[in-house]
């Protein structure tokens, strides 16, 4: 639908911009198997099961002495046990232990036969073929049981998650050398603006040097797709219907940074309606405005605002979960938590703001947000000095030392 009447980009919210996100689009990649080693970052597209316990059996967690627990004498504060065999870990023990005697064992070795508690050998002492273990030692003491951590059959990575280290490693203990991934996502990238020269070559003083293509390739690398960067585009009509043309076909999703405001210099929204369709927005954020969302093609499309800071947050706020939508990620919320204010801020109701903010800790040792001194969306140096951004909810108008505010940290943003 095309809401750019004679009266301007209607207002969306940011909630609806990510609503509209999470409906209007569905994962667009196939899916691949990689090694395990290249699967970090990637978005899992199989249910892992494991076909193993793990623990295998029920395992000792310390080093020390293996036993029956359970017929002490009262008032002793230690039982002598005769050692009858020793069992490192990879290997087994063959017998069965009986009463009155213990095995001498190491972490993660199965625990023997006849056994069910773990001395831990700092609370032991020996004495020739003999241990004193400790009578207060509760049966099962120190000891994994099989399947503690994964039982066999159980699903335990499921489609849809993004594959951290730890996601890895959990893949590897079910005894996996690779998964099944969804194949990285496209993204093509361009500028656009008649004023943009790429740097490191010269410029007039009347041009600037193109920042948004490179925090946005970036942040979208950190994403873990791959960025096709096509430079800039001017503000001509014909080119840039031409470049979008020829960018849909190889791309997953196409980014533009400017030209989707509503001046007589702003040509995106036109080629993009020409070539499919969009939906522009006055998204209802501080800083943000204006916003596109739409298909060149059949070709996914997201236009952000030119001004640095401006580009940089709403590609947080929106493309970030676009993105991941597309790459068919199950997650795909801003990561956010709770910080007090450790500044005065006032605004009027109406709409959302997000404020640059750098993270201190607080005279109690919990962090405290500091607030960058300009708002401007233009100064891409504040982004340089915030650790994240202050979620200032719309019908709010006013933060003060000792609130609790929303925090979007940028460590979780950025990944
Ligand atoms: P626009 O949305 O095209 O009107 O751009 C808004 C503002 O952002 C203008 O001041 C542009 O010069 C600036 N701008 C647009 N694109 C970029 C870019 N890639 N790098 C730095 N500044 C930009
Ligand atoms: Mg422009």
């Amino acid at each position: 639908m095309d809401d750019c009447s004679a009266h301007g980009p209607i207002p969306l919210s940011l909630d609806e911009a990510v609503s509209r996100v999470a409906q209007g689009y569905g994962a667009v990649t196939g899916t691949e198997e990689v090694p395990l080693r290249q699967a970090l970052g990637r978005v899992l597209a199989e249910e892992v099961v494991a076909p193993v316990n793990v623990p295998p059996a029920d395992v000792s967690a310390m080093d020390g002495w293996a036993f029956a627990a359970g017929r002490d004498v009262e008032g002793e504060t230690f039982r002598r046990l005769g050692v009858v065999g020793r069992v490192p870990a990879g290997s087994a023990f063959a017998g069965v232990v009986a009463v009155g005697e213990a095995v001498r064992i190491f972490t993660g070795a199965p625990v023997p036969a006849g056994a069910d508690t773990v001395a831990m050998q700092e609370d032991c002492r020996t004495d020739g073929d003999a241990v004193l273990v400790p009578t207060s030692l509760k049966r099962g003491a120190n000891v994994r049981l099989a399947g503690e951590d994964m039982t066999a059959g159980a699903v335990v990575l499921h489609p849809g998650q993004r594959l951290r280290a730890q996601e890895v490693g959990l893949a590897a203990a079910v005894g996996r050398s690779g998964l099944t991934v969804r194949k990285r996502l496209t993204v093509v990238l361009f500028s656009t603006g008649d004023e943009l020269r790429e740097p490191g070559t010269p410029k007039p003083d009347h041009a600037i040097y193109d920042a948004n293509r490179y925090t946005l390739a970036a942040q979208l690398d950190a994403l873990g797709v791959e960025v096709r960067d096509l430079g800039i585009l001017p503000d001509r009509p014909d080119a840039t219907r031409a470049a979008l043309a020829e960018a849909a076909g190889t791309a997953d999703l196409i980014v533009t940074s400017g030209g989707v405001s509503v001046g007589e210099e702003d040509h995106v929204k036109a080629a993009v309606n020409a070539l499919g369709s969009i939906d522009l927005w006055t998204l209802a954020i501080k800083p943000g405005k204006p916003l596109a969302l739409g298909r060149v093609g059949d070709t996914p499309f997201l236009g952000l605002p030119g001004n640095p800071v401006s580009a940089m947050v709403t590609f947080l706020l929106v493309g970030r979960p676009l993105v991941l939508r597309l790459s068919g990620a199950s997650g795909i919320a801003t990561p956010r938590s709770l910080v007090v204010a450790d500044f005065t801020f006032t605004k009027k109701p109406g709409r959302r703001e997000f404020l640059r903010a750098r993270l201190e800790r607080g005279p109690d040792g919990r962090p405290v947000a500091v607030k960058f001194p300009s708002n401007s969306s233009g100064v891409l140096t504040s982004m340089v000095e915030a650790d994240g951004l202050v979620d200032m909810p719309a019908e709010a108008t006013a933060v003060r030392p000792g609130d609790l505010v929303d925090f979007l940290p940028f460590t979780g943003l950025f990944a």
